[in-house]
């Protein structure tokens, strides 16, 4: 992603029919080309009055929301929130076909942690499931290492000065609708087989840049 303003939508790193059966064709496009694109648009939109805050992060942006100008806040909230939110889901995923594994560092820190793999899936599918209305479950870690799940509202992020997200689960419904309909723990069971177990166990190991 383009790292300060004025961010760009980027490709996906796999074609549009990669997470069938899991995700269809058209769901892919009109979350990647219309929702997330329009998160990029607005995000843009809000900070072209700002030019003290466009040399500013996304990170940055969302971890500073307060020192913004008041009348653009809700909607660097808003829609920073739904580009950071968007970019880390499609980048954590991979097509039910490729294999991919954990690291033997995650691994022990999941055991460490949860007591294994079924505990913390289960408290992911838990949190997603459970999220009322539109908002997103994350599996994050702190700077130690240590793992949790957490789940937000809408297109808050989690607090970025203390949690990395290492992936999340997207419980919009334009998530899912075209696929599932009103099913969600349907979407949830199948979309944990999406996880891109490579890049979280890299993005847990690198954990420490991010802070
Ligand atoms: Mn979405």
């Amino acid at each position: 992603m383009n790292k300060v303003y004025p961010f760009a939508l980027e490709k996906l790193p796999y074609s549009y029919d990669a997470l069938v059966p899991v995700l269809g064709e058209d769901t892919l496009h009109f979350h990647h080309d219309k929702h997330m694109n329009a998160y990029v648009g607005n995000l843009n939109k809000a900070l072209e009055s700002c030019p003290d805050f466009q040399k500013l992060s996304l990170k940055e942006l969302l971890t500073k929301i307060d020192e913004l100008p008041q009348s653009v806040q809700n909607a660097v909230r808003n829609n920073g929130g739904g580009v950071y939110n968007h970019e880390l889901y499609f980048s954590t995923i991979a097509s039910p076909n490729t294999e991919t594994k954990l690291s033997e560092t995650l691994q022990e820190a999941i055991q460490r942690d949860f007591g294994g793999m079924e505990e913390m899936i289960a408290q992911l599918k838990q949190a997603a499931v459970g999220r009322f209305g539109s908002g997103w479950a994350y599996v994050v870690t702190d700077p130690d290492g240590k793992l949790s799940i957490c789940s937000t509202a809408n297109q808050d992020v989690p607090n970025l000065c203390k949690v990395l997200p290492l992936m999340t689960v997207d419980v919009w419904e334009h998530a899912y609708y075209l696929d599932y309909q009103n099913r969600r723990p349907d979407y949830v069971n199948e979309f944990i087989t999406l996880i891109n177990w490579d890049i979280v166990s890299k993005k847990y190991e690198d954990r420490k840049s991010c802070f």
